[in-house]
């Protein structure tokens, strides 16, 4: 059986396609995707198959449904090509941002779907036009019969209790869906998962942290394997410090723009999201890695930013530890979580009094999916490679293997 696998940014498109074989999912037989930010107008094609073809190529941009068309077509066209006919894929998963609080696991696209993920995309206006987008494309490309699972972001921190959840504003603000909906769920999950595997503990029987750390950063508290706190909220931008977004602030800075420099909704939007965060202190770079290169030519504005970003890690650290009453396992995840040794480290100290040690050989030596902590740690820290398409394969083999049952 075959799985197709869609996971559309605000810029990018990416895609997979996976193999069931004797019930495992195998690595993705094809793995392309679409840039639209490098050149305006057009759409920069990237696409690679296990036995190592590959497209790389920049065409005219006319509609993203028409991209994600030529993006399919390279399936069973040209040099890439895995499958004869478009027939051959059995399921499509789609990573859906947002899922509100009716949809608290993966479902079957439906008509009824597709108008809730129209509905929310006030909630999500970046990514859940692009998801819909995405299922209309598969359905005019492969036919609307075809089964379409839709993967939420938002679905497994869906059971945060509502102390968590709900913003100590006015209690009309619940009624009108304000409240922590929290994201990276695909992620946060499969690390849960992968962790107890790589631990050999039943996952019920674990508290965990997963910190994932990418360009957006979150953190989630998690026990049963479900998760009970988390640093995102309403929208992705609150919690940590991230690349190009500032986290949490004190909502009256906005106040006070907005009162005092005349500041349009507009305006703050742009400066949270895109020009805040690590690029927005260290001038250099929304990426770790440039922060890091300024801070060792003595950049103090660089050494700021990297000051700033652990110190909102370690202080989030403490809120879900609190939440959780406990901790088991710190799993770091995502390309600054499972690359960077020293945002470890200096996360890791600041848990010392736990009893948590790191081993900073291991930790040192680019460990994958591996326990870096020291035999005699209280805690165990794990570093784990994040596959979120890979956990929406699986929720479309669960979803078509439960229905044959
Ligand atoms: P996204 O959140 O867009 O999925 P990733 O999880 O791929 O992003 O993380 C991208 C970020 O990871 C980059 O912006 C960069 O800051 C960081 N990163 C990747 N490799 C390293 C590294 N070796 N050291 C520090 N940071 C890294």
């Amino acid at each position: 059986m075959k799985i197709l696998v869609m996971n559309a940014g605000s810029s990018s498109q990416k895609s997979c396609l996976y193999e069931v074989v004797d019930d495992r999912i195998s690595e993705p037989l094809w793995e392309a995707s679409i840039d639209w930010t490098r050149r305006q107008g057009f759409a920069e094609f990237e696409v690679k198959t296990a036995t190592g073809a590959v497209l790389e190529e920049e065409i005219p941009m006319q509609s993203r449904t028409q991209a994600i068309a030529h993006l399919l077509e390279t399936l069973w066209q040209g040099k890439t090509k895995v499958i004869d006919l478009p027939a051959e894929v059995a399921v499509v998963g789609h990573r859906v941002v947002h899922g509100g609080q009716d949809y608290r696991e993966s479902v079957r696209v439906t008509a009824e779907v597709k108008a809730a993920i129209a509905d929310l995309f006030v909630l999500a206006p970046v990514h859940n036009p692009a998801n819909l987008e995405g299922i209309e494309a598969i359905e005019s490309i492969f036919g609307k019969d075809i089964p379409q699972i839709a993967v939420f972001d938002t679905a497994f921190h869906s059971h945060i209790p509502d102390a968590a959840a709900i913003y100590p504003g006015l209690y009309a603000w619940v009624e009108k869906g304000i409240r922590r909906y929290g994201f990276h769920g695909i992620s946060h999950q499969y690390c849960a998962q992968r962790a107890a595997q790589i631990l050999d503990r039943d996952l019920k029987d674990l508290r965990l942290i997963t910190c994932h750390l990418g360009n957006g950063c979150s953190l989630a508290a998690i026990r049963n394997g479900q998760s009970i706190d988390t640093t995102m909220g309403f929208t992705p931008l609150e919690g940590l410090m991230m690349g190009s977004r500032s986290g949490s602030i004190d909502p009256s800075i906005l106040i006070h723009l907005m009162r005092q420099e005349g500041y349009t909704a507009d305006r703050l939007d742009k400066e949270l999201n895109k020009e805040s965060g690590l690029l927005g202190i260290s001038g250099v770079s929304a990426d770790l890695r440039s922060v890091l290169a300024a801070m060792d030519t003595g950049n103090p504005r660089a050494k700021l930013a990297l000051d700033i970003y652990i110190h909102r890690l370690r202080s989030c650290l403490g809120s879900m530890l609190v939440s959780l009453g406990g901790l088991d396992a710190l799993v770091f995840t995502a390309g600054v979580g499972e690359n960077s040794a020293i945002v470890r480290e200096l996360a890791c100290q600041s848990l010392e009094f736990l009893g948590l040690k790191l081993d900073l050989e291991k930790n040192k030596n680019r460990p994958v999916n591996l326990d870096i902590a020291t035999p005699d740690s209280t805690i165990r820290i794990l570093v784990i490679h994040t596959q979120e398409d890979l956990a929406i394969a699986q929720e479309c083999w669960h979803h078509c293997s439960s229905k044959a049952d």
